[in-house]
This record gives C-alpha cells, sequence and structure tokens, in this order.
C-alpha cells in the first residue's frame, strides 16, 4: 500500500469507525490521479522485450498496475518492465477452478461434489474449462495457500489477485441462462456444491444434520453460511501468508456482496483483503448501463470504507459510448478506480476513449 492509499484507508476506515466520516474525504477521488487504472494481461509467448513495449504504453496512457496470468514463468519477464515503467505488478491466480492442473488431478478426491453426487473432477458443470475443488478440505487448502505463496517469492511482484475464488456458481448471472437454455430461479442439484464426505461430515459436526438429509438444502442458512466461511477461511488464510511476505491480497469477485453471496458464494465484503475488483460485467447480468454505478456504490456501500475498490469492466462486445459513459458513471461514484479486461481487448480507439472519459 503507497502512502497515499495508507492515508486514504486509514480515512475513510478508522474515521468512520469514530463517527467522524467526512475527516478525510478530500482524499476521495476528485481528481484523475487519484483513480487509479488496472488491467488483466497474459502471455507465455510474450518476450522481455515485448513486455517493455506492452508496460511502457499502459504507462503512458496513465495506467496504474497490471494484473499478469500466466504464473511464475511468465511474472518473471513480466516484473523488469513493470518496474522500469513503475508500473504496480500483480500475480493474477486462479484459485479453485483448476481445469486440468496435474497436481490436483493426481488427486481426484480434492473434488468438490454436486448435490447430486458427482465430482467435478469428471462431470465438468456448465463448460469444459469448469473443474472446482473442495475449499473445506486440508489438504486442498494446503495445495492452494502453497501455490499462492510460491509467486509471492517473485522478487519485485507487489502482491497477488486472486480468481474463481469461489463454488461453481449455483445461479448464473441472468444474462447467460439462455446460452445454457436454463431458467435458475432455484439453486439446481446439478450445479450446488460442496456434498463431499468432509463438508458433510464436518458440518454435521457442526450443527447436528446432513444437508443431505434437508428436504431443501437451499433453504437452510446454516448449509449457505458454512460454505460462504469456508471460503473466507481460505482467503483469510492466503492473506496472512501473502501479507507476512510483504505483499499486498486482491481478488476479482461477483458484482455485488449480494449477487456473489446468492450466485458463487463469496462473502467478499468480510474478506481481509488490501483491495477488491467487482467484475461489474453488467451485459451478463442482463442489466443495463447504469448497473456499473448502483453496483460500484452498492460494494462501496458495504465495505465501508475497509478497503479500495477497483470496478472492473469487461471490453468485449461494447462500442466507444459504452466504455465512455462507463467510465464516467464508475468515476461519478467514489470508487477508487477501475480495472479492465483485459488487454488484448483494450484496442487504440478504446485508448483513446478510456483517456478522453477520465479527462471529461
Ligand atoms: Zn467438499
Amino acid at each position: 500500500m503507497n502512502k497515499r492509499e495508507f492515508i486514504k484507508n486509514l480515512g475513510l476506515g478508522s474515521a468512520a469507525v469514530l463517527g467522524a466520516p467526512i475527516l478525510f474525504q478530500s482524499c476521495e477521488s476528485e481528481n484523475p490521479e487519484d483513480f487509479k487504472l488496472w488491467i488483466w494481461t497474459g502471455g507465455g509467448e510474450k518476450s522481455e522485450a515485448d513486455w517493455d513495449k506492452e508496460f511502457e504504453g499502459l504507462k503512458q496512457l496513465g495506467f496504474y498496475g497490471v494484473l499478469v496470468g500466466g504464473g511464475k514463468p511468465v511474472l518473471e519477464k513480466a516484473i523488469p518492465a513493470a518496474q522500469k515503467h513503475d508500473l504496480e505488478i500483480h500475480a493474477w491466480q486462479w484459485t479453485m477452478n483448476r481445469p486440468g492442473d496435474k497436481t490436483a488431478k493426481e488427486h481426484p478426491e480434492w473434488y468438490a461434489v454436486s448435490r447430486e453426487g458427482n465430482s467435478s473432477y469428471d462431470v465438468r458443470p456448465y463448460v469444459d474449462y469448469y473443474q472446482w475443488l473442495c475449499p473445506t478440505k486440508p489438504e486442498v487448502q494446503e495445495f492452494v495457500y502453497n501455490g499462492m505463496m510460491e509467486v509471492t517469492e517473485l522478487e519485485g511482484l507487489n502482491g497477488v489477485q486472486l480468481d474463481y475464488v469461489r463454488y461453481c456458481d449455483v445461479i448464473l448471472p441472468k444474462g447467460l441462462w439462455s446460452k445454457y437454455d436454463l431458467v435458475q430461479d432455484h439453486e439446481m442439484p446439478e450445479f450446488d456444491f460442496c456434498y463431499c464426505e468432509d463438508c458433510r461430515t464436518k458440518f454435521k459436526g457442526e450443527q447436528g444434520y446432513d444437508p443431505l438429509d434437508l428436504e431443501d438444502p437451499s433453504k437452510d442458512e446454516k448449509w449457505r453460511q458454512f460454505r460462504l466461511d469456508s471460503i473466507t477461511n481460505l482467503v483469510n488464510k492466503i492473506a496472512d501468508g501473502v501479507h507476512q511476505k510483504g505483499k499486498k491480497l486482491s481478488a476479482s469477485v461477483f458484482a455485488t456482496p449480494s449477487l456473489a453471496r446468492m450466485m458463487v458464494r463469496q462473502d467478499w465484503d468480510k474478506w481481509n483483503l488490501d483491495f477488491v475488483f467487482p467484475m461489474i460485467y453488467y451485459k451478463f447480468y442482463d442489466e443495463d448501463i447504469d448497473f456499473m454505478k448502483r453496483a460500484t456504490e452498492e460494494g462501496l456501500n458495504d465495505l465501508n470504507g475497509s478497503k479500495p475498490l477497483y470496478t472492473a469492466f469487461y471490453l468485449a462486445d461494447k462500442n466507444e459510448e459504452e466504455v465512455l459513459e462507463a467510465v464516467k458513471l464508475v468515476k461519478d461514484t467514489k470508487a477508487n478506480g477501475m480495472a479492465f479486461y483485459d488487454y488484448g481487448l483494450l484496442n487504440e480507439s478504446f485508448q483513446k476513449t478510456i483517456t478522453e472519459a477520465l479527462k471529461g
């Protein structure tokens, strides 16, 4: 956390608790300098010279940080370029969804099990790249934790950004229902996880009943909370480790805390993150563009100043007017900035649009 962010956190966080929420109001994002831009990028084929050129361009456009996927080999090439151009660089890491993961594949018992009794190891819900691990199993927690710790060893890396840090979507965003020919106005057993022996035994030990014995497990508050907590506990464990290494932890999460809890069992406003990227991909939610503002404000309200929020925007399937409007809508909130998905979609025209929107 840099000094400016620290001051801002202190102001919004502790002042609000002390009942003086306006103390540091002047620090909130009033100028473009304070409205930080992030972008997801990656690419195993890129050379150090490619990264240098890419990051030089992003810096010129006013970007603040990059979220780089591909793990250690890619990061090793990208970090020197990020340092040279004074960009924050965070490792973009997939967390619970591990399609084709070599180590995980050796442990079929690590995968999440649906209410129907199918393991995500064999039966992939919705799409072929969905293969989810169970967050409750100590072996899985250790595996995920160790993977995150491994990247924190990289000299010059500023932090870790968790993606897919959740359960499989028990309810898909509404705009995607037709794509899968589904009407998900209730939790369907084939998309409802995790009912493995470990989860059920642990839950029964705590609450005295097996979720599978319930007539409708989706209506049971304690069972719902158990799964929310299972992800929260893992995130907070990773946070402790990442912070011990002197690095930051963030996550990309579903659009608002209430939608995230309902759809993917993410209790993200409770996580010990340094900042958060709600993915307000409004078209997926079958919402209009004003959702960029409404969802951002809901997240900010629920976080109550505990950490910076950067609204994530999906560049695919958008035109210039939509990009312009989205940036203006988010700038009109107290969000700390925006993150764009992804570099491959950031064409020259969008670059110009974003720069203009920030000025205006
Ligand atoms: Zn489980």
